[in-house]
């Protein structure tokens, strides 16, 4: 039985800035401080999900880890893989982040793009981990990156004066310095302190984006994702929508991290097992809900901002009937752009007012985020105005 509050967190920063070193550092510090917890070295968190056969439960990327007042699950994307589509699938259910940004380096064009995605894709709390402090040999460099850092998150609608900065070395702390594992704590104090506990949506009915789908012999479907609202108990109905044709069936199973539960709720990462359900008849992207509950659309108008190239954007504009991905939660759909009335093109770095056709129907209702994506280049953020059809 789960005692202390339970919060999704994840690390984002720019590629090399040290997000994996940190998680890593993160588990060991902990675990060295007693407790519930273990250390999850760099390697076993640094991989693709698939390379790692974890049965009924989560992706590694999740790393489980307690503080004296709260458990959270903590995302770390693996450096190799599609980092921003992975943040998007995390990012939509995160309660809280890690900003990792290097000290010798400040914030780069991947920054922006992860601050910006944050924003749009509705996570509210940042602390920032100022990382490879160690490499500084002056702290003067290290208070103008911090200046730097504000001034970014205020830009994008944070605020930054507020914001907890601290300044660590997840390197050294791994390494078990006495200085380096003190801040690492004072990281876990910033971000117990600074990230509320988030009001969990478990009077709206159940939904849960589809992050994976794996086949356990003798036993049948498993979907597994993170809960975004309501809750679900063994042998109630659901429905997996959007993509495709509907498929109804019945939760016969339920874990979190490999532990049997009774009952989902909102916030939990879950694996739901499927009654009857055949491992080609529902697929990443799609939404476990309540029957009737939801419906797919495929026809909606959003505000969006388009990525200039300082944040990892395009450098050109784009015109009607541009054709780019649309990341909603864990799905990634074509659909076709159609701008207001006397608008011929949009400008990297503009705000601009859209009309999408998905190509395919997806659960999507007003104020949800998305990203546009071309390749693995994002294109723009964005948020639904108003469903049309
Ligand atoms: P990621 O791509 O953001 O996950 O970055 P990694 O965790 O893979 O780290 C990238 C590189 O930076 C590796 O060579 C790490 O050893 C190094 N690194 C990470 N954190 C620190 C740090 O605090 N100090 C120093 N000196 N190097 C670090």
């Amino acid at each position: 039985v789960r005692t202390k509050p339970h919060l999704n967190i994840g690390t984002m920063g720019h590629v090399d800035h040290g997000k994996t070193t940190l998680t890593a550092a993160i588990t060991k510090v902990l675990a060295e401080q007693g407790g519930n917890n273990s250390y999850v070295a760099f390697d076993r968190i640094d991989r693709a999900p698939e390379e790692i056969e974890r049965g009924i439960t989560i992706t590694i990327a999740h790393v489980e880890y307690e503080t004296a007042t709260r458990h959270y699950a903590h995302v770390d994307m693996p450096g190799h893989a599609d980092y921003v589509k992975n943040m998007i699938t995390g990012a939509a259910q995160l309660d809280g982040a890690v900003l990792v940004v290097s000290a010798q380096d400040g914030a780069m064009p991947q920054t922006r793009e992860h601050v910006v995605l944050a924003r749009r894709i509705g996570v509210e709390h940042l602390v920032v981990a100022l990382n490879k402090a160690d490499l500084a040999d002056d702290e003067d460099l290290l208070d103008l990156v911090e200046l730097e850092v504000r001034e970014l998150l205020t830009r994008y609608g944070f605020d930054g004066d507020a914001v907890p900065v601290v300044r660590v070395s997840g390197l050294r702390a791994l390494e078990g310095e006495p200085l380096w594992t003190h801040r690492i704590l004072d990281l876990l104090a910033a971000v117990d302190e600074h990230v509320p506990i988030p009001p969990r949506r478990l009077d709206l009915p159940f939904l849960m984006p589809i992050e994976n789908v794996l086949t356990i012999t003798g036993r049948g479907t498993v979907v597994t994702g993170a809960v975004e609202q309501g809750t679900l108990a063994v042998g109630e109905t659901v429905e997996v929508i959007g993509l495709g044709p509907a498929v109804t069936s019945v939760a016969t199973g339920l874990e979190t991290f490999g532990k049997p539960m009774e009952r989902a709720e909102a916030g939990d990462n879950a694996a739901v097992l499927l009654r009857g359900v055949k491992r080609g008849e529902v697929r990443r992207g799609q939404v476990v809900c309540l029957p009737g509950s939801v419906r797919p659309h495929t026809r909606f108008r959003a505000d969006v901002h388009v990525l200039s190239a300082a944040e990892g954007g395009r450098r050109t504009p784009f015109a009607a009937n541009y054709r780019p991905q649309f990341h909603f939660r864990t799905s990634d759909v074509v659909g076709a752009v159609t701008l207001a009335e006397g608008i011929a093109v949009v400008r990297p770095g503009e705000a601009a007012e859209l009309t999408v056709e998905l190509g395919l129907p997806i659960a999507i209702s007003p104020g949800l985020g998305f990203a546009m994506r071309e390749g693995r280049l994002t294109v723009a953020a964005g948020t639904v105005t108003e469903v049309l059809d």
